[in-house]
């Protein structure tokens, strides 16, 4: 995969951590680029964790309305920068057990936080794009993302686990799609135990 995308960035914009965060956390089951539809006017209005702290939940909302699950991510947006103010002085945490009490943040977005803003490896994010391509690889049948991690996590060396998020997204997006995925034209074709099924999904019939 490493020679297929040598190098990735981020299709999120964000300008800080305290960004990075909030990006991260608004970006779950949402495509970035909707998430960079509304960052723009989210981030002109509350810049920094103390506006954001300080703002009502219901505007944030309004802002934020167009990317899934809006309520739910707009409250814990403000309660994120609500912690991050009164409990971290301001500072984006940097260790996954405080990252992770942040809410609405879990190991995948506290993840991608470490990696990005502080160059910390301490687990692999698990998106939909990753557990779907170790289910298909093989790598993982465990039911959900968080299972699924730990067993990317035994299999894999450290040395790879930084860029397997976002090289695996990559992928995800331009071959092992989620439907129809292009095996004819797929370089793991020949190791790939679901190459060829119509989903791809172990556990389902070929059609
Ligand atoms: S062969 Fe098909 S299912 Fe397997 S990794 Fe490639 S695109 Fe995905």
């Amino acid at each position: 995969m490493g020679e297929l995308y040598p190098q990735v960035e981020s299709a999120l914009w964000f300008d800080n951590f305290f960004e990075l965060v909030i990006c991260v956390l608004l970006s779950a089951q949402t495509t970035d680029a909707a998430v960079n539809k509304v960052t723009p006017e989210l981030f002109r209005r509350w810049p920094d964790a103390p506006s954001l702290a300080a703002a009502d939940p219901d505007e944030v909302g309004e802002v934020i309305r167009s990317i899934g699950f809006w309520r739910a991510k707009a409250a814990h947006a403000v309660e994120s920068a609500q912690m991050i103010v009164a409990d971290f002085g301001g500072e984006v945490p940097a260790t996954m057990e405080e990252l992770t009490k942040l809410p609405g943040v879990g190991r995948k977005t506290a993840n991608i936080v470490l990696n990005k803003a502080y160059n910390i490896v301490d687990g692999i994010a698990v998106d939909t794009h990753v557990f779907r391509i170790s289910r298909r690889l093989r790598f993982s049948d465990a039911p959900t993302p968080l299972a699924c991690e730990q067993d990317l996590l035994a299999l894999l060396p450290k040395e790879l686990w930084g860029p397997v998020n976002e090289q695996w997204i990559h992928f995800g997006r331009d071959i092992c799609t989620a439907r129809a995925p292009k095996c004819g034209g797929c370089p793991l074709a020949d190791l790939c135990p679901s190459c060829g099924s119509a989903e791809g999904n172990p556990g389902r019939r070929r059609r």
